[in-house]
């Protein structure tokens, strides 16, 4: 491998930017990049943008960062890529910056690479860790971990939310530097369209991720197929164990082949090759398969348990710690009446 990032001859600038909620404060994937950025030697910038960042300063006055450099106004509360880009340029070239790291959120995902090249620099996606010697990400769909580092700068550097522990420091009154931007736009957002909360069943931050597999629409040993049971089973599970939705691919496809489906499930819920990788501190998959193109979207499920009537599906050879072999609509049904009577 390369040197690493940073020696005591060669400290870096490292600038933290973060948007703000739209109630002003910063989110969890925020506090996970300053908290990732103490990793490396350096003097730490932070910059914010959004409607009005004073909260968000305030919010972290005690994080060690030598400077807070704003873009403050209306027009940067909302995600669009010609002012959150603008602003992120202005913010580091004002910085000076040599590192700089972002949340892998959506929105920060649609301007990093686009920022990098109006600095010049070069950016990395789906980062998973950050460290003195270089970082750390994933290829092939999580099957090779790459670690890595660069010596071009500015070093835009994308990290994942969940992957580290999130800042928490003391509150304070910051004083901050307002970075003149000036932008025109002609986007304008002008309304947001958002499943009902009811129907929220993707819950990143749910210790549980609850993956069901296309066995629930199958003909089951009466000879009959019982989907509406198994949507009032599953939906039933969700709201008692609050735990996330997942789904295999073949389970979401089902509605493009004709045959009943589930009404909660969408292509979104889909874990593995071409689905997500989600994490969460334990999974258990029900009547599903367990195939490579799946399972491989389980890389940061830690505790893996499976239902299965097949002895011998893909959880058994090694990708699941417990599997069941059993009927999941009887099991998913005692431990929902189980959870009831807690
Ligand atoms: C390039 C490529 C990319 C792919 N990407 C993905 C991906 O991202 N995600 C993904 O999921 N798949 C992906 N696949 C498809 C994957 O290979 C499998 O076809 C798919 O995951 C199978 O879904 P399944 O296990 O739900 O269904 P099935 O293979 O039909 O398995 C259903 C299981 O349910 C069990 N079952 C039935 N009734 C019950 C019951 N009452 N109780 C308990 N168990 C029961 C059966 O025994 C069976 O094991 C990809 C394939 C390719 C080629």
């Amino acid at each position: 491998m390369d040197p690493a990032i940073t020696g005591d001859t060669n400290m870096e600038t490292i600038l933290v930017l973060a948007h703000t909620e739209a109630d002003g404060s910063l989110a969890k994937p925020a506090l996970e990049a300053i908290a990732a950025s103490r990793n490396i030697t350096g003097t730490l910038i932070v910059g914010l943008i959004g409607a009005d960042t004073q909260k968000a300063a305030n919010q972290i006055a005690g994080c060690g960062a030598a400077k807070f450099l704003t873009v403050t106004g209306p027009e940067f509360s909302q995600p669009r890529y010609a002012t959150d880009a603008a602003a992120a340029e202005a913010i580091a070239k004002a910085a000076a910056a040599t590192i700089i790291i972002v949340p892998h959120t959506s929105r920060w995902g649609r301007v990093a690479a686009g920022v990098a090249a109006r600095l010049s620099g070069r950016a990395d996606t789906h980062v998973t860790g950050i460290s003195a010697t270089g970082i750390t990400r994933w290829y092939y769909r999580q099957r090779m971990e790459a670690q890595m580092t660069r010596t071009q700068r500015p070093w835009l550097i994308a990290i994942d939310p969940g992957c580290t522990v999130p800042l928490e420091c003391a509150a304070g009154t910051a004083t901050t530097t307002p970075v003149a931007v000036t932008v025109s736009s002609r986007t304008q957002v002008t309304g947001i369209k958002a499943p009902e909360a009811r129907q929220q069943t993707i819950r990143p931050d749910a210790k549980l991720l609850f993956v069901a597999g296309a066995g629930w629409t199958k003909k089951q040993a009466d000879g009959a197929t019982h989907v509406p049971e198994a949507a009032e089973i599953i939906l039933g599970f969700l709201n008692a164990s609050k735990s996330s939705l997942g789904s295999s691919k073949s389970l979401v496809d089902i509605s493009g082949e004709g045959q009943a489906v589930l009404p909660f499930m969408s292509h979104l819920n889909q874990i593995g090759q071409t689905g997500s990788t989600p994490r969460h501190a334990k999974g258990l998959s029900t009547c599903c398969h367990g195939e490579e193109p799946h399972t491989v979207g389980w890389r940061f499920v830690n505790e893996r348990r499976a239902i299965s009537l097949d002895p011998n599906c893909g959880w058994a050879r090694g990708k699941a710690d417990v599997l069941y072999v059993a009927d999941a609509f009887a099991v998913m049904r005692k431990v929902t009446a189980l959870l009831a009577a807690k």
